[in-house]
Parts: structure tokens; sequence; C-alpha cells
């Protein structure tokens, strides 16, 4: 993955010889959005002050409240706010999803969706030592949107082509080096021969990462291997809507999709979200905020490394740290694993230890 900006962009950030970095782009969303949005952002700016660098937040309306307020669910004010911040931190947005995170997607090429999924001590899951990334491609496939839906019939258009599965393969064989070193390549090839481009693709970019075994796997297979033996994957590589629907299954097999986070990037701007909804069923007050939390910490890695910024990929590593030992107090947990926390709960006692672990260091 390349994380390296543009000169272009980086003129973009200068006003007056001024650099004016860091500018966080803000979509708190709908349901438990504003909620775990606000957390997260508490959460950055206790960090930043511990680590010594500077968040600017700016907040860019979108989703059904949007819809409400300005009468569309991506106002263009929205968007320029976004295009033109650093990088953006994406709450949960309801019925106009499409219109906001799709849209967004396409139209800032951020073509990787990254999503991690590990069992962790302190969460209660059925397995132990999970620890996958799958890889999804984020701009094609029947995501791409061009349907022809009438009375009598709906048709779907599945849209590859073969610079899009080559940059995704990229990344996924990439973050492989770093990891167990596997990349499992899902399709559907056996039916739908339109994979064979995805299929392809693959097997070309592995022969540049000779440390890295590559296989092969039906989607159907798949989502078998996942609920009955989840070790055997590192690192997933798949297309839109398959990568879209395992994400899922895969937060079930970690413990909560409370806990699911991702990152969308493409070569000159990433967006930080969890991977859930917005949880209309529950109280937001006692929404588990942690997801929007990892996904502020996937920001910062993010920033860190384009930037070059150490600050923020300690602060990062500091704040992974603080959940990790905030999820073995069962007091604070939140409910949808098995507590009684609230999410005003989890954002103070994270905050407290965060204070605690840079006074030991
Ligand atoms: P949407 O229509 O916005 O996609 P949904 O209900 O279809 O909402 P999710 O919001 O992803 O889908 O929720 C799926 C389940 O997971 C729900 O029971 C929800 O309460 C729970 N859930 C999701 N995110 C969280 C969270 N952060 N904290 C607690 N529970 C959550």
């Amino acid at each position: 993955m390349r994380y390296a900006l543009s000169q272009k962009r980086l003129n973009t950030y200068k006003k007056g010889g001024q650099s004016v970095t860091n500018l966080i782009s803000v979509i708190p969303g709908d349901g438990i959005g504003p909620v775990i949005i606000r957390s997260a952002i508490r959460v950055l700016e206790a960090v930043s002050e511990l680590y010594g660098f500077k968040l600017n937040f700016v907040e860019a309306p979108a989703g059904d409240a949007a819809k409400r307020s300005f009468g569309e669910p991506l106002p263009k004010d929205s968007f320029d706010k976004i295009r033109s911040s650093d990088a953006c931190l994406k709450g949960p947005v309801g019925d106009t999803a499409k219109d906001v995170i799709v849209f967004l997607r396409q139209r800032l090429d951020l073509y990787a969706n990254i999503r991690p999924f590990k069992t962790l001590p302190g969460v209660s899951s059925k397995w132990r030592d999970v620890d996958i990334v799958i890889v999804r491609e984020n701009t094609e496939e029947l995501y791409k949107g061009v349907e022809d839906v009438g009375e009598e019939h709906a048709v779907a258009l599945m849209v590859l082509t073969k610079k899009a599965c080559v940059r995704i393969a990229n990344v996924a064989f990439q973050m492989a080096e770093t990891r167990k070193k596997k990349v499992t390549v899902v399709h559907k090839v056996n039916v739908l021969k339109s994979f064979e481009l995805f299929r392809k693709a693959a097997l070309e970019v592995a022969k540049s990462y000779p440390s890295v075994t590559m296989e092969e796997m039906l989607v159907d297979n798949t989502a078998y291997q996942l609920v009955t033996n989840p070790q055997r994957f590192d690192v997933i590589l798949t297309t839109n809507m398959f990568g879209d629907i395992l994400s899922d299954e895969a937060a079930g097999i970690v413990g909560s999709l409370g806990l699911a986070y991702s990152a969308n990037i493409g070569d000159e701007f990433g967006l930080f979200e969890p991977i859930h909804g917005t949880a209309p069923d529950i109280d937001p007050s006692y929404a588990n905020p942690i997801a929007q939390i990892m996904a502020s910490k996937m920001m910062l890695e993010w920033l860190g490394r384009t930037k070059g910024n150490m600050a923020m990929l300690k602060a990062a590593s500091s704040l992974e740290n603080a959940v990790l030992s905030l999820l073995q107090d069962s007091k604070s947990l939140t409910p949808d694993l098995g507590g009684r926390a609230t999410a005003e709960d989890v954002t103070k006692r994270l905050i407290e230890i965060l204070l605690k672990e840079k006074r030991i260091s």
C-alpha cells in the first residue's frame, strides 16, 4: 500500500507557508453514532495532548439526520469538508448509508477496505487465537451500483477491472508480509466466470511476494471455514459484497460487532469507521464505543505513517494497549460484551488508563 501523499495533495495542506495538518473531518452519523463519535473524539483529544500533536476536528454532517436537516444525505458542504481534510472519522449511518459511504468510497477512490478481527482476552468468544484481516475491494463488483430495476425484472451489473483487482491484491500481499504470510483469495469462480479476472490478478501479484503463501477458496466454503476453523486464516482477500458479508461473520466469531473497526484507504486519503450499523435496537448511552475508538487508532496509525509522525504512532500503540487493558476489567464492559457499563464509563476509564500508562512510560 502506498502511504506517501502526492505533492499536489501536500501543497493543498499549506496556506501562506503554514502547514495546517491533522484536520479531521467527522461524520457523527445516526443512531448510536453521535455517542460513540463523542467518545472517540474525547479519547483522541486525550492522546493528542499526552503525545504532543494537534488534531483539529471539523463536523461534516451526513446520513439520515443530515437528510432531514439539509434535504440530502451528503450535503456538498460536508463533502467539501471531508475532501479537504487530512482524514475522516465516520460514525455509522442509517438508511442512507449507500448515499454516504458507498458514494465516498467510490468518489474518493478509497479502494482498500481493511477489517481486522482478533479474539481478545476478556472478551467471551467460542474461539481463541483468531487473528484475521479481511482486505476487501471497496469500489467495484455488485456494489458498483449499476442497476436496472423494473416491475418485471431487476439487473445488477458486476463490474471488475484488472486495475482494481491488481491494486487490492497488492494491499493484501503487502499486509500478509508483515503478518503470518498467508493470503486466502476468496471468489466464486466456479459459478461466475467474471471472478477469473480477480483470481488471475491475485495469482499474478502473488509472484512478487515469494514469502507469502496463497490459497484459493470459494466464498461459500469460506463462510463455513470461518465458523468451524477460523484460526486457519491470516489475510482474506476478496471482492466488495463478499467482504461485506464475511466481515459481519468474522465480527461474530471474535465477540461483538461493537469491537469491529475498519479503514477505507486510497492512495491519497483515508476514512475510518466501525463496521457496525446504527444499532437502532439499543439505548445509545449503552453503545460500545470501542469499534469507533479502534477506528480512530487506525486513523492515527495511517496519519502517523503517511506524515512520518512518530508521536501519532506511539499514541496509536498506547491507545490499543489501553483498550486491551480495559477489556479485561468486567466492570468496564458494555452490555454487548456481557457487562453493564455505559459508553461514558468506557470513555472515562480509557482516558484514566491512558494517563496512567503515559505516567509510567
Ligand atoms: P443498521 O440498519 O444501521 O445497519 P442494524 O441493526 O441492521 O443497523 P447493526 O447496527 O450493525 O445493524 O447492529 C447489529 C446488532 O449488533 C444489533 O443488535 C446492535 O444492537 C448490535 N451492535 C452493533 N453495534 C453495536 C455497538 N457499538 N454497541 C453495542 N451493540 C452493537
